[in-house]
């Protein structure tokens, strides 16, 4: 299975006519910079041109080519939509005329060039009944003498400022015209029969120059397969050259880790052990781990990971715990150590805030080699140097930046990853395709769903009547502001607190920590509302991620409607962390639809996969992905969730060609290299 595209696809676009170096430039804009990029540009839709029809038979609702002379053109502004203008034109034939009308915006108009009145055209759109009269809106005109046009579906291409429809037409048919011939196949026969998909040369014809849409539908599809499946290939071969790396096997479970689930509080959950189980059989491996462990808030990730950690230990390595914030660093290091009391196993600490002797300190622990668990921030994945590093554990990953997770992940020898915003099938595959993945399906026994209510702003004192009430039975409870950027803004924090702590609190001691706040600070207010000196904790996000306050009831969450969806299910999990029944008030006025959308999803949905799926369908793929910011692939023609079958498709064909073609179809380098280079990330670099 080999395809080098052929050298002259390979050829850069300026090889071709009328193309200098300024639309070389806006064809990069789009992409395009070599003959092949141009010949797999899809078009985003067609016009159809077959289906003509004379001005008399046209219905509302249709999408038709009339063909007929354009008559004199009318521009008028619109009273109430200041910003735009319409244009209108009268379109004769048989006697009978047809009204065209375009909505274009103010700066664009003088720009809209027309054909001479009384030029034969056809004029393709959709036709609309408005105030009972029928017209046809913003149709696309073409000269009915150009040949290219008459009978056809005519591709309508990307287009950037500077390079018109016209041009891009045209460049697009000499590409075809001279190079098509040069598509060579690379898909092995099997997989073609297999899927029924068209061959590669006819796909590129037909994404041009379809005879009918079905031809475009499956050139389309054709394409997106390719993509698809060569990625899915790519992260073939990137397991099997980790398969390929040594990396230390660790002996299967001994004392210490039995001694470790003996002393443990409570019994871990079926799918905590499975996990663990999971593991230790890769962990036992000479090969490295690369493991996504996901799992909703409150499912108990910590217990997996301390284990993870512990069989790094009895192995006499050194084994790193990431976490996104110094607070939380703290956290897990203080849990850490108590579920090791008993085992002699020690925890430090780094973060990037710690003081020097301490810090040169834990860093001489480190280089001496002696086995043991450090818990840090960003800061241990800039180059401190662990003398027998054996483990990486990445907390909370969605939090840090891609050049973070690069940096951690390169002193690792295994790794797991662990994230709380569990992701949709699919997309886990594009974003964590090259990690393999554990996920913890269901919570610690005896645990609620969280009673969740969406309150307009007007009965905010209810709510925190009710808060109060809770704390004054010895509950705690966490209130929520938006987060806080500037001093400014801490300051109106504060302000909000003291006008709860001089109304409906009053007498209730609040504790307040913000991202401005240092560390330190933080971590003591933090620490009295554990202990339940202070029931009351008023935060921004920094309680966000993390934080484990089993005692903790309610959550009450001021101007919710500024939240994102995982983010407001983030902000639930840090209650219901026991088994008393738990609250969560989201206070809003929403403005918009989608804000709406979210509350009712966070009002009606408990499981984070779930909401991650009505995540997905309220803001769709392209913005969670760059949310997400991770070297996800990029696709010009597949998208989710549409693909999903082609996905799942794409895989069986690789399984299978990789089953036929044995281990010398991983070895074989040259299939599509320059897709493989662009669609994934180096490896290592999650
Ligand atoms: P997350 O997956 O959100 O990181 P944590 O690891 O912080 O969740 O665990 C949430 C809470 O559940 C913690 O208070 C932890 O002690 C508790 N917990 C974890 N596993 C169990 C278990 N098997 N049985 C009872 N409680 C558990
Ligand atoms: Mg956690």
């Amino acid at each position: 299975m080999v395809t080098r595209l052929n050298q002259a696809l390979r050829a850069s676009i300026r090889t071709l006519k009328g193309v200098g170096p300024v639309r070389a430039g806006l064809l990069e804009r789009l992409g395009v910079l070599r003959i092949w990029d141009l010949l797999a540009l899809p078009p985003r839709r067609y016009l159809d041109f077959r289906r003509e029809v004379g001005p008399a038979q046209v219905r509302p609702g249709e999408t038709v080519t009339v063909r007929g002379n354009l008559g004199r053109l009318q521009r008028r502004p619109l009273p109430n939509r200041p910003r735009v203008v319409q244009v209108e034109a009268r379109l004769e034939a048989d006697g009978t005329s047809l009204p065209l009308t375009w909505y274009v915006h103010r700066a664009q108009a003088p720009a809209l060039r027309f054909p001479p009145v009384g030029t034969c055209v056809l004029a393709s759109g959709e036709v609309r009944s408005l105030a009972g009269r029928l017209q046809m809106v913003n149709p696309v005109l073409e000269r009915a003498e150009d040949a290219q046009v008459a009978g056809r579906l005519l591709p309508v291409y990307p287009l950037t400022q500077g390079l018109s429809q016209g041009v891009m037409r045209r460049l697009a048919a000499e590409a075809l015209d001279r190079y098509g011939a040069l598509v060579e196949e690379f898909l092995p026969e099997e997989i073609r029969r297999a899927t029924g998909l068209p061959a590669l040369d006819e796909a590129i014809r037909n994404l041009h120059r379809p005879e009918d849409p079905e031809a475009a539908r499956l050139a389309r599809r054709r394409l997106a397969f390719d993509e698809l499946f060569l990625w899915t290939y790519a992260l073939e071969r990137i397991h099997a050259a980790r398969r390929s790396r040594e990396a230390p096997a660790f002996a299967p479970p001994g004392t210490l880790a039995r001694r470790f689930l003996d002393a443990l509080p409570f019994a871990p959950t079926p799918a905590q052990r499975a996990a663990m189980d999971e593991l230790d059989r890769e962990l036992m491996r000479p090969h490295p781990m690369r493991r996504l462990l996901q799992g909703d808030v409150g499912s108990g990730k910590t217990l997996v990971a301390a284990y993870a950690l512990l069989r790094a230990v009895e192995n006499g390595f050194q084994a790193t715990m990431a976490v996104p914030t110094g607070v939380l660093a703290r956290q897990q290091q203080e849990r850490l150590a108590g579920l090791f009391r008993s085992l002699g196993v020690r925890v430090l600490r780094l973060t990037g805030t710690l003081p020097d002797p301490e810090r040169s300190q834990v860093e001489a622990e480190l280089a001496s080699g002696q086995p043991l668990v450090v818990v840090g921030t960003h800061v241990l994945g800039q180059g401190i140097g662990l003398a027998r590093m054996g483990l990486v554990v990445v907390d909370e990953e969605q939090r840090f930046g891609v050049r973070q997770r690069e940096a951690l992940a390169a002193g690792g020898v295994h790794q797991l990853w662990m994230t709380a915003t569990p992701v949709p099938r699919t997309l886990a595959l594009t974003l964590y395709g090259d990690l393999d993945v554990t996920t913890l399906r269901d919570l610690p026994p005896g645990r609620h769903p969280v009673d969740t209510r969406w309150i307009p702003e007007r009965n905010r004192e209810q709510v925190y009547r009710f808060l109060r009430a809770r704390a004054e039975a010895g509950e705690r409870g966490f209130i929520l502001f938006p987060a806080i950027e500037a001093d400014g803004q801490a300051q109106a924090l504060v302000e909000q607190v003291r006008s709860l702590a001089r109304g409906p609190l009053a007498g209730i001691p609040i504790g307040v920590v913000h991202g401005r706040m240092p560390d330190e600070e933080r971590w003591s207010t933090l620490r009295a509302f554990q202990e339940g000196e202070v029931p009351v904790l008023a935060a921004t996000t920094v309680v966000e991620v993390g934080v484990d306050v089993p005692e903790a009831t309610v959550i009450v969450v001021e101007g919710a409607d500024r939240f994102g969806l995982s983010q407001l299910h983030q902000l639930r999990g840090r209650v219901a962390r026991s088994a008393r029944p738990s609250f969560c008030f989201l206070l809003a006025t929403p403005r918009t639809p989608q804000a709406r959308g979210r509350l009712n999803a966070m009002r009606t949905l408990a499981d984070g996969f779930a909401i991650a799926e009505a995540d997905l369908r309220l803001r769709g793929q392209g913005e969670l992905l760059g949310e997400a910011q991770s070297g996800s692939p990029e696709w010009k023609l597949a998208s989710f969730p549409e693909d999903e079958a082609l996905l799942w498709e794409a895989r069986e064909q690789v399984e299978a060609y990789l089953r036929r073609a044995g281990p010398a179809g991983l070895r074989d380098g040259s299939i599509a290299r320059e897709v493989i280079d662009r669609a994934l990330p180096a490896d290592g670099a999650r």
